[in-house]
């Protein structure tokens, strides 16, 4: 544990503590944010004092991502939500976003340590220790995950940089470097225990102990994670960040049950109803649309800021001794469909049909017939074999029913042969847009 006296203080203090850092930062919006002291006070709330603490902050209004971008003109391009002044701003990353001009993440010196900082909590929880040394897949470039490299540093760590999709060089470096970590998207590891099989290599008997994945949703679903364990012949944790709030906020320890919050301390967690935008209760098990707040943040802080992840969230503590919170990404909003007013999320769809390895390869393409959210059943969802299986009207059926009774909804499974789905060598499309 990097930080055992935050990692395990009891959950009441550190609220005490997060409540006092929450009214500063409230005073500071106040003082020098123009997009909250608007939006604060249109929805009646004139200065800090009037808003009240944490256990007032579902009172005030949600930040939408859009709204931010609104306020973008030529001569303001982060956006009104910016408060520090430029020579306070030391780095400037952009969101990955795929369409459009991108959004711009301002950082000051501060507010670029703490997200090491917290980085680095959530990446040493999988064990990972001083001394190692590990092997990163990231072409961060101009995105938030560039401090997340920072943090192997602050572990201790020998990082080996490789890049994203050059396999033969990560392959080459495994071998002869002997890393004990590697950590890439879980569509990147997927991918590889393949392109390993292709080539005769061994990455079982390799000398990587831990693949820690991070990026997208997938790492700690139990069937798509056995598989990658099984590949690896390694211990599979994950780890999540929001763009806009901070990199690797959440990690998993070895206990695998949830990414713990690395952020504790910088980050306010919330969970609401992604329909009416009630907040939840944080009890075991909820599930809702995290939303989370910055408690000292300076450049361009954000407050109740919608993540679009669907999380399940536990509040009780974990056996590895952390008191934080953990949660388990379900899905992006972006990505959720909704049959006869069910959600249903293509990762979910993924797992499910996982279950039915070795029969199938893993790899599914949800395939929309209509533009949009709301979808009529059955839902087109193709599903790959496995290398030499042949197709199987009896595992299409046992497929089906086995979708409509864990996601409750109506599915046409089409089994499509080995290697006819795309692989990616960074994030999975699950759906077909
Ligand atoms: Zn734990």
């Amino acid at each position: 544990m990097l930080a055992p006296e935050v990692e395990t203080r009891p959950s009441a203090e550190q609220h005490a503590r997060d409540d006092a850092s929450y009214r500063a930062q409230l005073g500071y919006l106040f003082d020098r944010s123009v997009f909250y002291r608007e939006k604060l006070g249109a929805a009646g709330f004139p200065s800090a004092d009037s808003a009240g603490g944490l256990a007032e902050i579902a009172e005030l209004p949600l930040t939408e991502k859009r709204e931010l971008r609104l306020t973008c003109t030529a001569d303001d391009p982060i956006g009104s939500h910016l408060c520090a002044a430029p020579s306070e701003i030391v780095r400037i990353y952009s969101t990955s976003g795929t369409t459009g001009t991108p959004s711009y993440i301002p950082l000051t010196t501060e507010d670029l340590d703490n997200w090491v900082t917290a980085s680095a909590r959530s990446y040493a929880a999988s064990g990972i220790a001083a001394g190692q040394r590990i092997v990163s897949t990231y072409n961060a470039g101009p995105f938030v995950a560039g401090a997340a490299l920072a943090a192997f540093d602050r572990i201790g760590l020998c990082h080996i940089p490789v890049g994203t999709g050059n396999t033969e060089r990560l392959l080459m470096a495994i071998e002869l470097l002997r890393p004990e970590a590697a950590v890439l998207t879980p569509s990147y590891a997927a991918y590889l225990v393949e392109a390993a099989a292709e080539r005769d290599v061994d990455l079982r008997g390799s000398s990587v102990q831990r693949v820690l994945v991070a990026g997208e949703p997938g790492g700690g679903e139990p069937a798509f994670r056995a598989q990658l364990e099984h590949g690896w012949g390694a211990r599979v944790t994950e780890a999540m960040g929001v763009g806009d709030i901070g990199v690797s906020l959440w990690g998993e320890c070895e206990e695998q049950q949830g990414m713990h919050l690395g952020a504790r301390g910088f980050v306010h967690v919330e969970l609401i109803d992604p329909e009416t935008g009630a907040a939840l209760e944080l009890l075991d098990g909820a599930t809702g649309e995290l939303v989370l707040t910055h408690l000292r943040h300076r450049a361009a802080p954000l407050l109740r800021f919608r993540t679009r992840d669907h999380v399940e969230l536990w509040t009780s503590p974990c056996r590895c001794g952390r008191t934080t919170p953990r949660v388990r990404c379900l899905g992006r909003t972006d990505d959720m469909l909704i049959l006869r007013g069910v959600n249903v999320f293509p990762s979910a769809v993924r797992e499910v049909v996982n279950a039915f390895a070795p029969d199938v390869s893993g790899h599914i393409l949800v395939k929309p017939r209509a533009p949009g959210v709301k979808q009529e059943p059955p839902l087109p969802v193709a599903v790959e074999l496995a290398r030499d299986a042949a197709p199987d009207a009896a595992l299409a059926e046992a497929i089906s029913q086995r979708l409509r009774g864990a996601l409750l909804f109506q599915a046409r499974v089409e089994l499509v042969p080995f290697g006819s789905l795309h692989r990616s060598e960074y994030k999975a499309k699950l759906v077909e847009r």
